[in-house]
């Protein structure tokens, strides 16, 4: 129900963790936090219940997650209990990609189907967890193979429903990509640091200089700049803005 991403010079974790406190009053059942070790390697923690359980969770050290890109979701159940295991973020067989999500994806059952059947094991419940697969395939081999921002382009068209998505890859630590449809993204845009999020809730402590994004819209960020293009065809659509009130 929220999400919160942050590429820049600072630890991602503290300032992902900080954002997804800001966005509790939505509601949540769960949460999870996704780090890029910058190494190549992608780290993950999530746990049901309250953002404490996350936190006491980390503070045991069962799980390093050092790194400045970081992404993290507070989960509103729809397809699968509020479990550890369906807690976002999902990632692929080989844990390359983290995914966390908002909305529901209509046609995972089939996806979900597609997949199995060329042998990709699911391990959670989730209408998610296909995107993780499907973005790692992507990004792997095919006509946008080694590129993340056409690879979430290529995965968004297949899907039907409601979803706002952040996506991180361990090949491109630096990096995030976002997409929209039927559900909020905006970006935060520091100075030589960036966020997206669901609300700007998550990050007005750190910048009030805003980017929303209209529909169908793909956003990849990097700690200098946000590029948004149309993931259906056509030119970008987004609305730069000051954020001007408090919370
Ligand atoms: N449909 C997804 C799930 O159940 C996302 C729910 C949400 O928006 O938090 O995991």
């Amino acid at each position: 129900c929220g999400i919160v991403g942050y590429t820049g010079p600072r630890q991602a974790l503290p300032l992902v963790l900080e954002g997804l406190r800001r966005l509790e009053y939505r509601g949540y059942d769960s949460s999870g936090v996704a780090v890029l070790d910058g190494e190549g390697g992608l780290n993950t923690a999530k746990k049901a219940g309250g953002l404490n359980n996350l936190e006491r969770y980390i503070d045991e050290g069962a799980v390093a997650l050092a790194g400045t890109t970081g992404i993290g979701h507070t989960r509103w159940a729809t397809h699968g209990g509020p479990t550890d295991r369906n807690a976002h973020p999902h990632t692929d067989t080989n844990r390359r990609v983290a995914v966390v999500h908002n909305g529901i994806i209509e046609n995972f059952v089939a996806i979900r189907a597609e997949l199995e059947s060329s042998g990709v094991e699911l391990t959670s419940e989730t209408d998610t967890e296909v995107v993780a697969h499907l973005l790692a395939r992507a990004y792997a081999d095919g006509p946008t193979a080694g590129h993340l921002p056409d690879s979430m382009a290529a995965v968004c068209r297949r899907l039907d429903g409601a979803f706002t998505l952040v996506a991180a890859h361990a090949d491109v630590p630096g990096m995030l990509v976002a997409a929209r449809r039927n559900s909020p993204l905006v970006v935060g845009v520091g100075d030589g640091e960036m966020f997206v999020a669901s609300d700007v809730a998550a990050f007005i402590a750190h910048t009030r200089d805003a980017v929303e994004l209209g529909q169908d819209q793909l956003v990849v960020v990097t700690p200098n700049g946000y590029e948004v293009s149309s993931f259906t065809g056509g030119e970008p659509v987004f609305t730069e803005f000051r954020v001007d009130w408090d919370l």
